[in-house]
C-alpha cells in the first residue's frame, strides 16, 4: 500500500517517513494502538515505501517494480507471518503461508479487515489462533535468505501478542541483531499482551484512533457505503474501522430497526418481544454486540437531544426523527443518565467477555425498570 491510502495517521506518517529519509529506521518496529485503526496497511506501506526504487518525498512511487509486487502482496523480499490453528499434515507443520493467497486478497479487498473475521474465514470460531515457534523458525530462515531485487529484507507480523513463547525464543537473536537491510514490522492491539522479550527488543510506534470524518471516508471507499449512512457509523465507531464494520456484518438484520423494537418491548416489559430482539443479537459475532450497545448509547443520546428540545445536535436521518420524538417524552435526564450507565456497564462485560445472553437479557430488564419507574 502507499500512505496516501491509509486513513488518517498523519502523525505517525511524519514520523516514520523522516526516519527512513535520515536512514534512522530502527530494525524492528512494533506498531500498537486500538483494533480497526489500520496497523497492517500501516506495516505494509512501511515495507513499500522501505523497497521502493523512486521514493518521493512524502510516499512510494506505486509504479516501479517493487511498488508493483509490494502492492499485490507478492513481493518475495516481504514476508508475513500470521495468526493460524495449529495443524499437522503428513507429519508437516502447517505455516501461515499455506493461507497467503486468502490473506492476500482478504487484505487487497479491505485493508482494515479483522481478527476476529481473519478467525471466521479460517473456520476456526472456537480455536485457539497464534503464531508457533515451527512459524518464527521459518520467518527466520527466510530473513537470512539472501534479498531477491529489494533493498530490504522484511517481515511482517501481524497480530504479534499471539507468538508464544517458544515461538518469541526461536525468534529473539535475529529480532536483536538482525542481518544488514533487515526490516522487522510487528503489529499489536494488545502489547501488554506481548512478551518482555519481544517488546524490549523493539521500537515502539503508537497509531492513533480515527477521527469520524476519517471512518466516513474509509467505509465509502473500502466498502462502497453511501455518505450518509457512513457519516452515521461514524459517529458510533470509537475511531476504530472494525468496529465500524461490525454494523455492516449482518446485512440481513437492520440495527437501527432492532434498536427501536428493542426499546418498545423494553418500555413495554414485553418479555417475549424483548427475548426474540435481543436473541439476534446475542447470537450474533461479539463484532455486532458491540456495534449493538454502541448504537443504542448514541440513540439514547439522541433521544435526550430530542427530550430537551435541541434535537437540531443529533445527527438523524428522517425515520429516526419519528422515533426519537415519541421516545423523549417518557425519557427525562435522570432515566437516561442510569439507562446510558447500564448500557456501558453491559459493553463492558461483553468486551470482557461476559456472557451475552445473560448479559443482554439483565439489561433489557434493568431498562424496563428505569423506563417504568
Ligand atoms: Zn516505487
Amino acid at each position: 500500500m502507499q500512505f496516501q491510502q491509509i486513513l488518517g495517521q498523519t502523525e505517525a506518517k511524519e514520523h516514520i517517513l523522516s526516519a527512513m529519509q535520515h536512514d534512522k529506521l530502527p530494525h524492528a518496529l512494533l506498531l500498537c494502538g486500538a483494533e480497526g485503526i489500520g496497523k497492517l496497511a500501516f506495516a505494509t506501506a512501511i515495507a513499500q515505501y522501505a523497497n521502493c526504487m523512486q521514493p518521493l518525498a512524502n510516499d512510494s512511487c506505486g509504479k516501479c517494480a517493487n511498488c508493483q509486487r509490494s502492492g499485490q502482496g507478492i513481493h518475495p523480499d516481504i514476508s508475513f507471518v500470521l495468526p493460524i490453528m495449529s495443524k499437522e499434515e503428513k507429519g508437516k507443520h502447517i505455516l501461515s503461508d499455506a493461507y497467503m493467497g486468502d490473506f492476500r486478497k482478504a487484505f487487497l479487498q479491505d485493508p482494515y479487515f479483522s481478527l476476529e473475521q481473519w478467525q471466521t474465514f479460517l473456520d476456526g470460531a472456537n480455536k485457539q489462533l497464534m503464531i508457533s515457534v515451527h512459524e518464527m523458525r521459518e520467518a527466520k530462515r527466510k530473513l537470512l535468505l539472501k534479498s531477491f531485487s529489494a533493498k530490504f529484507k522484511i517481515l511482517i507480523v501481524w497480530n504479534a501478542e499471539l507468538v508464544n513463547e517458544k515461538g518469541a525464543n526461536a525468534f529473539l537473536k535475529i529480532l536483536e541483531e538482525p542481518p544488514e537491510r533487515t526490516l522487522i514490522l510487528m503489529t499489536s492491539s494488545q502489547p501488554s499482551r506481548l512478551l518482555p522479550t519481544i517488546i524490549s527488543r523493539c521500537q515502539r510506534l503508537f497509531l492513533q484512533k480515527l477521527s469520524q470524518s476519517e471512518i466516513a471516508t474509509g467505509l465509502q471507499q473500502f466498502n462502497g457505503l453511501p455518505l450518509t449512512q457512513a457519516q452515521q457509523i461514524a459517529t458510533i465507531a470509537d475511531g476504530s474501522m472494525v468496529n465500524a464494520k461490525g454494523y455492516l456484518e449482518e446485512s440481513g438484520v437492520a440495527l437501527n430497526d432492532l434498536y427501536v423494537h428493542w426499546m418498545r418491548a423494553n418500555y413495554a416489559g414485553n418479555y417475549v418481544k424483548m427475548n426474540e430482539t435481543i436473541e439476534k443479537v446475542y447470537k450474533a459475532s461479539k463484532e455486532f454486540q458491540r456495534a449493538f450497545l454502541r448504537l443504542a448509547i448514541k440513540k439514547m443520546r439522541d433521544s435526550v437531544l430530542f427530550h430537551l428540545n435541541v434535537s437540531q445536535l443529533a445527527l438523524v436521518t428522517e425515520e429516526d426523527k419519528i422515533f426519537h420524538s415519541n421516545f423523549s417524552k417518557v425519557m427525562s435526564v435522570p432515566k437516561a443518565e442510569m439507562m446510558l450507565q447500564e448500557t456501558e456497564n453491559a459493553l463492558r462485560y461483553i468486551a470482557g467477555n461476559g456472557n451475552s445472553q445473560m448479559v443482554f437479557m439483565a439489561l433489557s430488564l434493568r431498562l424496563f425498570g428505569i423506563l417504568r419507574g
